[in-house]
């Protein structure tokens, strides 16, 4: 049997990062990954048209470039940007552009209401202040302690309060407060859209700021060369430190003994072992109720998994086009991402249909200009273009049902940029199946490892509990997407597993550290 000090399942980004700090700390490391490639949502590929590269799930890393975790690993990548952040255009014509240049956001939000460039720079201000503090709290282990009291000493308990108050705010309410015209709230809007939430929904506000002012202030950088230079980086990083990655290695279960983690057992039948932790990129669901069986967990831990909520399940679509994009509004030709389709009223529609399990008659889209964003996505006067947009989350979809939607994907971009399907000159479709196919743990299609809604996030992710990555199995830890804090190229999950780890192998208070969660555990389930 062969053995490790650790073993990682799951060569997401997540797992990688976690990998590399074990291996940095002088672990031995083995990460077992389902499918023939590593990255999971963060890879990409020739899919489309010879000469064209598509980033296959993520493509835009703001929080990838702004994360702690994952700068500390010092990643061989060169960042780039295109010329602007992203656009929102609207069913009337109009266009509403952020900028990393804020003289230019706000023009463009002046436009659709006197004083609202001057309210946006305001809220920028804000943002700015808390910004540090902001991202350090959340991309830290829950509860974050040091962060967290670093931010409450500066705001002090009035303007504490007022953040708290903020967090809560759904985008629509949020938006109405910053802001006199629907430009500056769309920017708002559309980044929340790119979580499962509605406009009304309570903590959407948040997401919606969060994208938005981190666009302000760094953009949203692309590696030059796609989105699997950040994979091949955490690759190389991790081998060059004697960590091993194999492939086609699908975990099936975690060998328990003792309520101690102790090793896994591939789908093949492979049995391997971990003398010091086990961490697992893969979602909640799939760890606890598959891999570890319920017979080992408290059977309100069960019965808590079982109200987990995914988020909404997801098309993509990958086009070659033969020239640039022949937007209507030229606002959107500078644009790394353009949101399209919606209006503020048109996206809670968009979002009611969701909610109802129906098929949104009039998707909206996020849409990625690559090669305007990495100009060696594609030829030199051509466009690497992807656009993705969200159905309800079902068990399954047909072949008809998705080239329906494709149609009517195409139809919405069609409107906006006319003439745009002539130019198409190779196209790849990502159905949710698809998508579950290439990396399992989006299943049905989702891509946040969980919903983003607040009944699910803090200490409440991936269900109630301490929202950290340890769980009732000694030595076991979740460090994926769905643990604290959620979905995005970030690293935080990856980060926090590891740490913990760290900290339960410590031999002079690694036993303490393990009664510690042994106790919480107890008194919560
Ligand atoms: C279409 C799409 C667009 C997105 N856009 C962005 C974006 O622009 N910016 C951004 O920051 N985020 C974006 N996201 C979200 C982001 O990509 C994910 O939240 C993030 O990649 C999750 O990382 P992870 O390591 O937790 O999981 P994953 O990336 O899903 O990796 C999990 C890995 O585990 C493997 N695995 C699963 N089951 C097993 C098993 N049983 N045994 C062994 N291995 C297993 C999988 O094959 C996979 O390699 C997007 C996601 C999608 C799908």
């Amino acid at each position: 049997m062969e053995q490790a000090d650790a073993i990682v399942i799951g060569a997401g980004h997540n797992g990688l990062v976690a990998a590399n700090l074990l291996a940095d700390a002088g672990w031995s490391v083995l990460v077992l990954e389902a499918t023939p490639n590593p990255g999971g949502a963060v890879r990409s590929g020739y899919v489309t048209a010879p000469g064209y590269l598509s980033d296959l799930f993520s493509s835009f890393y703001p929080l990838g470039f702004a994360s702690p975790v994952m700068n500390a690993l010092k990643l061989d990548l060169d960042w780039t940007h295109a010329p602007d952040v992203f656009t929102h255009l609207l069913p009337d014509g109009r266009a509403a552009t952020v900028n990393r240049d804020l003289a230019t956001t706000m023009a463009s939000m002046e436009q659709f209401a006197d004083g609202d460039g001057e309210r946006w720079r305001h809220a920028y201000d804000d943002w700015r202040t808390v910004s540090a503090k902001m991202l350090g709290t959340i991309l830290t282990p829950f509860p974050p302690i040091r962060a967290g009291l670093r931010l409450a000493a500066q705001l002090k308990v009035r303007d504490g309060l007022r953040l708290a108050r903020r967090l809560l705010l759904s985008v629509r309410e949020l938006g109405r407060e910053l802001f006199r015209g629907e430009g500056a709230m769309l920017a708002l809007a559309g980044c929340t859209l790119h979580t499962d939430l509605s406009p009304e929904e309570a903590g959407g506000g948040v997401y919606g700021w969060l994208l938005a002012m981190l666009g302000q202030e760094c953009g949203w950088p692309v590696p030059v060369g796609g989105a699997q230079q950040i994979t091949s980086a955490l690759v190389s990083r991790l081998e060059a430190r004697g960590g091993r990655v194999v492939y086609e290695a699908p975990v099936a279960r975690i060998l328990v003994a003792r309520g101690r983690a102790v090793g896994v057992r591939t789908a093949g039948g492979g049995d391997w072992r971990a003398t010091r932790a086990i961490l697992a990129d893969v979602p909640a669901p799939a760890l606890f109720l598959d891999m570890v069986g319920t017979r080992w967990l408290p059977p309100r831990f069960v019965e808590d998994m079982s109200h987990f909520r995914w988020d909404g399940a997801t098309v993509k679509v990958d086009w070659a086009v033969s020239a640039k994009m022949p937007w209507k509004n030229p606002a959107a030709g500078g644009a790394g991402t353009v949101h399209l389709g919606a209006d503020l009223d048109g996206l809670t529609r968009y979002a009611a249909h969701l909610a109802s399990n129906e098929v949104p008659p009039h998707p909206f889209l996020l849409l990625g200009q690559m090669t305007t964003a990495d100009p060696t996505h594609s030829p030199p006067g051509t466009e690497s273009l992807w656009a993705y947009t969200h159905l309800p989350h079902r068990e399954s979809w047909s072949p008809a049902e998705i080239e329906e939607h494709v149609g009517r994907m195409e139809g919405v971009v069609e409107d906006y940029a006319p003439g745009f399907g002539r130019l198409v000159v190779g196209r790849n479709v990502f159905s949710p199946a698809d998508l579950e196919r290439e990396d399992p743990s989006l299943v049905g299609g989702a891509l946040g490892g969980g919903t983003a809604a607040a009944y699910q996030q803090l200490f409440l992710r991936p269900i109630p509990g301490l929202g950290r990555p340890d769980t009732p199995i000694d030595r076991l830890f979740l460090a994926s997407a769905s643990a604290h804090p959620g979905g995005g190229v970030h690293g935080a999950p990856g980060g926090n597993a590891a740490r913990a780890a760290l900290a339960r192998d410590r031999a002079l208070t690694g036993d303490l550290y393990r009664a510690l969660i042994n106790t919480a555990n107890r008194a919560i389930y």
